[in-house]
């Protein structure tokens, strides 16, 4: 960088610009806090204070660093790289029903209810609705902490949730694609879904967290995954009363939204097994034929 600038090769560079180096030219032990750099007056050690949640790092490989000031803070970005795991050897998907009565379904039969996230939010509406009333420049102000506050809280729910799953031994997560509808009939429910952001938020925490983990998360397309029965695929508006289904064909007894979460696996589980070869991630594609339309 020195040289550049005495040549006048490249744009000339300010002396608080930031400087890259790379492991030639540096090294630095994330654990112990110890960087050693290469600078013009040789190789230096310097002590640098790493945050505590930079744990998860300590293993990964530094690929690069830049060296920055900031007002009165010397700031050191390190870039660290680790292997995305070999995809999981499991081959098994596990469907996932978004809904309001339960946050989300299983295939495997397990139901996550929201009835805490309900009551949270009831107890915000409560005090959102008190303060309102009273339209004062300070309670304003709490409004938007309030609003904080809920917001963190759902994160924070989604976050453990999605962190329990992405755990689960499944090779793949298929999830309704709220976004990729392009046409057919979408209904009222599904539009519910699809304008809430907190589903939005649980489903894109859970493909980096099982990407993390080599595992992948399947789009599958959403229309009729609650009227159809997961025994033998017949679908019918009547299948579905409130949260029980009762096939109207082959009889078959579930509860409602767990027979979704199964539709929904089996979807996953045909594009999962159809693109053999996957090199992304996040894996979208519609079934060609709805069975029974
Ligand atoms: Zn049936």
């Amino acid at each position: 960088m020195l040289k550049g600038n005495k040549m006048n090769s490249h744009t000339k560079k300010r002396l608080d610009s930031s400087i890259r180096f790379d492991p030639r030219t540096m090294k630095v032990f994330l654990d112990s806090g110890i960087l050693q750099l290469t600078t013009h007056l040789g190789r230096k050690k310097y002590k640098i204070k790493v945050p505590d949640y930079f744990q998860k790092y300590f293993a990964w490989e530094v690929k690069s660093l830049n060296l920055g000031i900031n007002k009165k803070h010397c700031l050191v970005k390190v870039v660290v790289e680790e292997k995305i795991p070999e995809q999981s050897r499991c081959s098994e998907v596990l469907g996932i029903d978004l809904g309001m009565r339960n946050f989300a379904a299983l295939s495997d039969g397990q139901l996550i209810p929201s009835t805490e996230i309900n009551r949270v939010k009831r107890k915000y509406a409560h005090l959102r609705k008190e303060l309102q009333s009273k339209g004062t420049r300070s309670a304003k102000k709490k409004l938007q902490a309030l609003a904080g506050r809920e917001r963190r809280f759902m994160s924070g729910w989604n976050h453990s949730l999605t962190k329990y799953l992405a755990s689960l031994p499944y090779g793949a997560f298929a999830v309704e694609d709220l976004k990729g509808i392009r046409k057919g009939r979408k209904g009222k429910v599904f539009n519910r879904k699809r304008s809430n952001w907190a589903y939005a938020q649980f489903q894109s925490y859970l493909q980096y967290k099982a990407e993390e983990q080599g595992k992948f998360v399947l789009l599958i397309d959403p229309r009729f995954t609650s009227q159809q029965c997961k025994n033998c695929l017949h679908i019918a508006k009547e299948n579905r009363k409130g949260k029980t289904f009762h096939c109207q064909e082959c009889k078959y007894i579930s509860d409602a939204d767990t027979n979704a979460s199964k539709n929904i696996s089996r979807r996953g589980a045909k594009i999962f097994f159809e693109q053999a070869v996957v090199n992304q991630p996040y894996i979208s594609a519609y079934e060609n034929k709805v069975v029974g339309v």
